[in-house]
């Protein structure tokens, strides 16, 4: 009998975030502050990062990567950027909270509300989960109903509501996909699959006048890149319309990300409440949840609706969002991104055409994704194959090997920043290229 052992050859050194990560595991469950930087789905040490600049970021090490996970989408602008740091830095001179009004929550408002016409109020706060929570709180409180319906596949935030997965059948209250959360939250949330009418229309009769909101990632960008027809997105507003549901477009990624106006700029598509984080706060923790002001006036202290947060609309936080946010309404912005993307893309599928392994990139504006298939769309949870998956890990070794930092998991998405040049892009495309030429099919 044979013993075959593998090993994976690690040419870079990695001592200081082994070590790192080694003293982090005492103090952190499974060494991390936020499950998925423990690289559980690719294996390995995480790296540790000392610092970045622009596209790149370096490790304890010193080893030096061209970055595309950019802090899971805030970094639309690289790390570090001129503007954002100096307005922190000016900023947090004169104090770093104050637990009263500032100006600063007033011109970051301003900013966003004048270039938006989807929302006439906003209320800040400190990340996308307290967004969407106090979004959904604010679509029961204004509708008197209960129940949501969400979508497989779609992330919102860790509250207890939306840690929800489907079951089997075309309706399904869900199962929890957390320990600690009470079955009769579950009860409350309804989950169906993404890109599927039928099964909307099958809630809506089951629940009806039961049904608070409809919650959607507008462009699904949690579990790969699920893209959805703007007829899907129209059916959904019509149906919550006829049906007086709401309409919330969680927009954590795609806000300020697809252009100024997200995804209901992008598509035209007004929904009733949105919710940011990520990009808004420009690398600080910031989110937020708009309306109109009828809905919005329902929200505390002028309605019946409590929300509140020691930390919201902190003046540092508000100082990086304008600055990013200001950076990101130069004319020619968004375009000037989306170009680099499918430069990238290209470049990618032209070096690694002789592929022994399908592949396939999925991508809208700077996000995209690859995908280990035949298939000409995905858009559902369920056509994501999950065997697939072992041809990311083994990209994403040789991806790190090579400088390249990607998100380390296969459902994650990639982001293009401002501060990625093309000699970078090029860069990446080679390594990539060669990521995919060295994959051997694996037969099932
Ligand atoms: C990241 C994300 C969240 C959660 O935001 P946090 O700041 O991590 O709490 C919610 N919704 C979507 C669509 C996200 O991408």
């Amino acid at each position: 009998m044979q013993l075959f052992i593998i090993i994976i050859k690690s040419y870079m050194n990695r001592n200081n975030s082994e070590a790192l990560f080694f003293k982090a595991k005492s103090y952190f469950p499974g060494g991390v502050n936020s499950p998925v930087r423990a690289f559980r789905s690719v294996g390995g040490t995480p790296l540790f990062i000392k610092k970045g600049k622009g596209a790149i970021i370096w490790d304890a090490d010193d080893n030096e990567f061209i970055d595309y996970c950019c802090s899971w989408g805030p970094l639309i602008l690289g790390h570090a950027n001129d503007g954002v740091v100096n307005a922190v830095i000016e900023t947090v001179k004169n104090g770093s909270s104050f637990g009263a009004p500032t100006a600063l929550e007033n011109e970051l408002a301003e900013l966003i509300l004048s270039f938006n016409h989807f929302i006439e109020k906003i209320r800040f706060v400190s990340s996308g989960t307290e967004a969407v929570m106090s979004a959904i709180r604010l679509a029961r409180a204004y509708t008197g109903r209960n129940k949501i319906l969400k979508f497989e596949g779609c992330y919102h935030g860790h509250s207890d509501s939306l840690l929800v997965k489907a079951g089997s059948g075309l309706v399904t209250f869900g199962n929890t996909s957390s320990a600690g959360v009470p079955e009769a939250f579950v009860n409350e949330t309804i989950v169906v699959d993404l890109n599927n009418r039928a099964a909307v229309i099958e809630a809506f009769e089951r629940f009806k006048n039961e049904i608070a909101c409809v919650i959607i990632e507008p462009v699904p960008a949690n579990n790969g890149l699920l893209l959805q027809d703007k007829d899907f997105l129209i059916f959904l507003r019509d149906i919550c319309t006829e049906n007086k549901t709401l309409l919330l477009f969680d927009e954590v990624i795609s806000g300020f990300r697809l252009c100024f106006c997200g995804a209901a700029g992008y598509y035209s598509i007004k929904p009733d409440i949105i919710t940011y984080g990520k990009i808004i706060g420009g690398g600080l923790p910031v989110g937020a949840y708009g309306a109109s002001k009828e809905i919005m006036a329902t929200v505390s202290p002028d309605g019946p609706m409590y929300q509140a947060g020691t930390l919201s609309g902190n003046p540092v936080a508000m100082a990086a969002g304008i600055a990013q946010l200001s950076a990101c309404l130069k004319p020619g912005f968004y375009d000037e991104l989306a170009l680099k993307t499918s430069y990238l893309i290209d470049k990618i599928k032209t070096l690694a055409n002789e592929s022994k392994v399908s592949f396939k990139f999925f991508s809208i504006g700077s996000i995209f994704w690859i995908a280990f298939t035949d298939a000409a769309t995905i858009q559902s949870a369920s056509e994501i194959d999950a065997n697939s998956m072992r041809y990311f890990r083994q990209l994403h070794t040789y991806l790190l090997e090579h400088g390249i930092y990607l998100g380390p998991s296969g459902y994650e998405v990639g982001f293009v920043s401002e501060a990625h040049s093309y000699e970078q892009l090029d860069k990446t495309a080679f390594a990539f290229a060669n990521g995919i030429l060295s994959l051997n099919k694996i037969e099932n």
